[in-house]
């Protein structure tokens, strides 16, 4: 396994961070439990070998994401070898009924509390406020609650300090400039390098010596079955001495490890076999930053070229057609559609419409006004194509 140095914490982690979203599951009829036996397997045999990094959060898997990973990691001393690191959404201390809290501090040291119960630990490594957005920055520090987290660590409940964020780099900066956070969390993968907080937020994160992760370095796991056109770019490389041309996995996780200012790279596995692949990928004695060479990006580049031509309604994510007065994400329901065709599989695209639907943003909600539509500078016949989306992507259960 290889290791980096994680910011300014002094910490060694391992560059293959096991991501505890996607664990093996038992579907019963319209529910979803974690298949525990199956998921202690996998987190004990990461731990065993070389994984120090296990990345969860409160409301993963219906909650229940922390408790699987303290069960696997009370047993055989690994806790005190490994860094955990979990999350609190704002939402989640906003929500009074739920947390019985009487204000938002007072439920976000409940959860907590809650939290450190379930991962069976005194403390946790690095404790994130969960998915900073444009639209709940302003409301965290109204809150105080990065203050409330400082007072977690001087009472030694948590060791390190950081957020996952989601949303345009502009923002992005603004939160990284804001505090001397211990890491930041964003995603970046092979395709969307300028989306989201995109690539200058990794350099911005790295000269201001914070930790550096990526998440959904494999885009929800579509990037690891490229359709024909895209493996046949891939075929044309064959890495000094191996044996085989690399897989989709291998190229999309080489996109991330290449950048010098990442510190760990998450990878939600849910099958044994994934994770033992991706433990291998990360042991390689060129897994190291700047791992890439010419020809090697050019065959990124290309790779993504072909993928984005693969793409079915034109949708840029410009957002202009937002708000919605009855709240659907329209950009957000088209990426998944056009996630699902370009990839050649729906199911990684129907579980994320499951929390869009969750979150009141989907398709269903359209009345029709076409509103919309009179703002859309691609001319997208959004209703009509909201409808196909819809028909495709509803029906996931968890
Ligand atoms: S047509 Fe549907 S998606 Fe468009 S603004 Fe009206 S309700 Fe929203
Ligand atoms: S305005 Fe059109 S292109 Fe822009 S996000 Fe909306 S649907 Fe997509």
């Amino acid at each position: 396994m290889q290791y980096r140095n994680y910011g300014k914490t002094g910490y060694q982690v391992s560059a293959f961070g096991m991501g505890c979203m996607r664990l093996p599951r038992i579907v019963t009829g319209d529910h979803s439990d974690v298949d525990r036996e199956k998921a202690w397997e996998m987190i004990r045999y990461a731990a065993d070998h070389g994984v120090n990094y296990f990345d969860t959060a409160y409301g993963y898997h219906n909650k229940t994401s922390e408790e699987v990973l303290g069960e696997a990691l009370a047993e055989g001393g690994r806790r005190e070898k490994v860094k955990i690191v979990t999350k609190q959404p704002f939402g989640t201390m906003e929500d009074l009924k739920t947390g019985g809290g009487k204000n938002v501090l007072d439920n976000a040291r409940r959860n907590l509390e809650n939290t450190l119960r379930k991962l069976r630990t005194d403390y946790i490594d690095v404790y994130l406020i969960h998915n900073i957005g444009k639209s709940t920055w302003e409301d965290i520090k109204k809150n105080k609650v990065i203050e409330e987290y400082e007072k977690f660590r001087a009472e030694g409940l948590i060791r390190g300090i950081g957020y996952s964020y989601h949303g345009d780099y502009p923002t992005f900066k603004e939160v990284l400039d804001f505090y001397s956070w211990d890491m930041c969390q964003i995603q970046q993968n092979l395709i969307d390098v300028e989306r989201e907080a995109t690539e200058e937020a990794i350099h911005q994160a790295g000269k201001k010596g914070c930790a550096l992760v990526i998440m959904e370095p494999i885009r929800g796991g579509n990037l690891a079955f490229p359709p024909a056109a895209i493996q046949a770019i891939y075929d044309e490389y064959k890495a000094p001495g191996a044996k085989a041309p690399r897989s989709g996995v291998e190229w999309a996780f080489r996109h991330v490890i290449n950048y010098p200012e990442v510190s760990t790279i998450l990878s939600g596995v849910t099958t044994m076999e994934q994770l033992k692949d991706n433990i291998e990928i990360f042991s390689k004695p060129d897994a190291v930053p700047n791992c890439l060479n010419d020809e090697e990006k050019k065959i990124i580049t290309r790779a993504r070229e072909k993928y984005l031509s693969l793409k079915s309604i034109p949708c840029t994510a410009c957002e202009y057609c937002l708000p919605c007065p009855k709240g659907v994400n329209i950009p957000g329901v088209f990426t998944r559609y056009n996630d699902g065709v370009m990839f050649g599989t729906f199911d990684p695209s129907r579980r994320a419409y499951m929390f869009q639907t969750r979150s009141n943003q989907d398709a269903s909600l359209c009345v029709g006004c076409r509103a919309c539509e009179k703002k859309c500078p691609q001319h997208i016949e959004i209703t009509a194509q909201l409808k196909v989306a819809h028909e495709r992507l509803k029906g996931w259960v968890e």
